[in-house]
């Protein structure tokens, strides 16, 4: 197969991980043995956490592991007009949402049979049964919004669907076990599930390669792609990679960077070496 495309897509919040470095490697070889091409992609819809000097850092860390990639590098806060297309193309499947984080919490708490799915407490629907009157009625008093996906509306449109995971074969798409996700935030016109079905559309990726912290994600990217008439990639959530106590390497629990082990004196063939000791 000669028409592999892969691409790895870390969010420059931070320092790149063994984690990351994990991703990015599946990735390239996928791309490499397929004799295929490798894209990056900068996933920067979080204005007020993305930072010049991680994407460098990037760029950096993925040079000095041996990675190449195609250019131009795909930078997602340059797009946020395809976002919003594809937004408005969802229409009468999505609603505006006015609750903040405490009050969902709120909701949950008072409601002792909130829906529950692999990743916690979804959302309740508190906005979902506003009327038409009432959504107007606050947004034309300058309330913030998110937008979120009617995901039983959706899914009754789509029907039953299904994608195919590289470790785990045949999957039976289930977008409801991840409820009424946000398509665009109060404070950006998308969200990460918007952005990167239409992004791995948008770039022709035929494999998405990334960890399996994201494997539930795809229910929902692939009800996306039915509604929006997009291609379906194959997938390839790959394991993670765990600290000595079992816990998930995470830039926010303190995983070190790539560039500390390489300032310790790891070189790329260690850190490789690493990566394969540790993936599952
Ligand atoms: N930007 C996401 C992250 O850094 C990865 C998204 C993906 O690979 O689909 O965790």
């Amino acid at each position: 197969m000669t028409d592999t495309t892969t691409r790895f897509a870390p969010s420059p919040n931070g320092l790149l991980h063994l984690g990351h470095a994990l991703s990015a490697l599946t990735g390239f070889r996928a791309a490499r043995d397929a004799g295929g091409r490798f894209l990056l992609r900068i996933e920067d819809i979080d204005l007020t956490r993305a930072r010049p000097e991680f994407e460098q850092a990037i760029y950096d860390d993925l040079a000095w592991l041996g990675l190449t990639w195609e250019t131009p590098v795909r930078r997602q806060s340059e797009h946020f007009d395809d976002y919003e297309a594809a937004l408005a193309r969802l229409g009468g499947l999505t609603y505006p949402c006015f609750c903040t984080r405490k009050d969902i919490e709120a909701e949950i708490a008072r409601s002792p049979a909130a829906p529950h799915g692999p990743e916690g407490a979804l959302y309740p629907g508190v906005c979902r049964h506003l009327s038409d009157a009432e959504r107007r009625r606050r947004i034309d008093a300058g309330e913030k919004y998110a937008v979120r996906l009617d995901v039983g509306k959706a899914m009754a449109i789509a029907g039953p669907l299904r994608w195919r995971d590289r470790l785990k074969g045949d999957i039976a798409a289930d977008p409801a076990s991840l409820g009424d996700v946000v398509l665009a935030r109060k404070d950006v016109p998308t969200s990460y599930h918007l952005a990167v079905t239409i992004d791995d559309a948008l770039q022709g990726v035929t494999l998405v390669t990334r960890g399996e912290d994201l494997f539930h994600a795809t229910h929902i990217h692939r009800l996306l792609q039915a509604l929006l008439d997009l291609p379906v990639p194959d997938y390839w959530h790959h394991g993670l990679i765990r600290d000595a106590a079992g816990i998930r390497l995470a830039k926010s629990k303190g995983a070190p960077a790539l560039r500390d082990l390489r300032a310790a004196g790891m070189t790329a063939d260690d850190i490789r070496a690493l990566v394969a000791g540790a993936s599952p």
